[in-house]
């Protein structure tokens, strides 16, 4: 059949984190048994606090066009947060708000980058940043990492893979879909050499920051090495911190150029984000955050319960995620039964599992699991796993 879609979007593939949690949902309304543990989106139901200044908004009327780039009130939210959570001083002039970070992360990088720039992005990685650098032209320079590494580049791998055509480096930590997380040395040393390349942009997705389990203070690149954060974009929001996936809002800090540039394209793509939802991340940030305390040690119950019942399973091995809430299944050992990660990711769901294979992320051999999800059904799902790959 003709394909009569544009060059540029015959170069990327749909999200497929979002079409297995399709596909898990459709099956669902056939009436079938699934466990869904392919999205990346907490179980936990939105703040009461966050949803009531929602419903004030729209009681208020607050139902029309925003500033392109979000609400006064929202932006100095959103200062206060990468503030006191990140660390990261910026005035509001340096700060802007998108529909979800996935928004931001696409008009950063649609408005920065040229054919034949490069971006440099740790394998692992999550399924949208290769094809949003794909959508925009330019190449995809994937910079592995495996489990022994703590799925972290070096600096010296860095180093080693900036050319003259290099323009973003794109940096997750704490990181989906492997949990990674950078502690401060290594951030310097990536800095330092970063320094020496002044035309490279990082992005710092910190949107997991505060789902971290080895505790101490968040370390991220725009902190730990000052010398660049002229050039560091650092993107956060709402989503998987507060629970609050479906409200779409992003938030980003970073040069005055850039943000303005992100305005420019935000004003002819989406014209603002939706007003009620930043009514709703205004209470977010300025509202209580002590509940994320209960949350994390939740979370860090379930990490241990799907990690501990992974490796006990002959086949299958999963190291310890630092943060986030996946955690990245090593199953090379029965591929030689399976053919391939996407062969088993089917398997696992004729069992009443769905889960994203690693080939989704650029590794393979293995699988995703989100365990954001009930404990209880986080023990039938490695049961069911269990079943599937015995
Ligand atoms: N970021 C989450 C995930 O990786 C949500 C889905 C998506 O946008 O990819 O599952």
């Amino acid at each position: 059949m003709t394909d009569n879609t544009s060059i540029a979007l015959q170069r990327i593939a749909p999200s497929q984190t979002t079409a297995m949690t399709d596909r898990a949902t459709a099956l669902k309304a056939e009436g079938r048994d699934i466990i869904s543990l392919s999205v990346g989106e907490p179980d936990f139901a939105t703040p009461p606090h966050v949803i009531a200044a929602a419903k004030a908004a729209m009681d208020a009327g607050d139902t029309k066009y925003t500033p392109v780039g979000g609400t006064a009130a929202l932006k100095k939210a959103a200062a206060l947060h990468f503030a006191r959570d990140l660390g990261i001083e910026v005035p509001v002039s340096q700060v802007t708000i998108s529909a979800g970070g996935k928004q931001a992360i696409f008009h950063a990088l649609l408005a920065t980058l040229d054919p034949g720039d490069e971006v440099l992005i740790p394998a692992p990685w999550w399924v949208s940043y290769p094809e949003i650098v794909r959508f925009a032209g330019a190449e995809v320079v994937k910079l592995p990492t495996d489990a022994a590494g703590g799925f972290r580049i070096t600096a010296a791998q860095l180093e080693q893979a900036i050319t003259p055509r290099t323009r973003w480096l794109l940096l997750n930590s704490p990181g989906n879909p492997t949990g990674a997380t950078y502690p401060a040395e290594e951030l310097q040393a990536i800095g330092e050499v970063l320094a020496r390349h002044p035309r490279v942009l990082v992005m710092s997705d910190d949107i997991y920051a505060p789902i971290r389990y080895s505790g101490g203070a968040h370390a991220t690149l725009a902190v730990e090495y000052p010398g660049i954060a002229d050039r560091v974009l650092t993107v956060s929001g709402v989503s998987k911190s507060h629970a609050m996936t479906g409200f779409r809002i992003g938030v980003v800090a970073g040069p005055r150029w850039l943000i303005q540039a992100m305005e420019k394209l935000q004003s002819h793509s989406s014209g603002n984000p939706s007003s009620v939802s930043q009514a709703g991340a205004v209470a977010a940030f300025e509202g209580p955050q002590d509940f994320l305390l209960d949350w994390r040690e939740r979370f860090r119950t379930r990490r241990d319960l799907v990690v501990g019942g992974i490796n006990a399973i002959p086949g299958l091995s999963s190291p310890v995620p630092d943060g986030a809430f996946y955690c990245m299944v090593d199953a090379a050992p029965l591929m030689s039964r399976f053919g391939n990660d996407e062969a088993l990711a089917l398997q696992l769901l004729e069992h009443g599992v769905a889960i994203v294979p690693a080939s989704a992320f650029g590794g393979a051999d293995g699988f995703r699991i989100s365990f954001a999800a009930d404990d209880a059904q986080l023990a039938e799902a490695v049961r069911r796993i269990a079943a599937a790959v015995a």
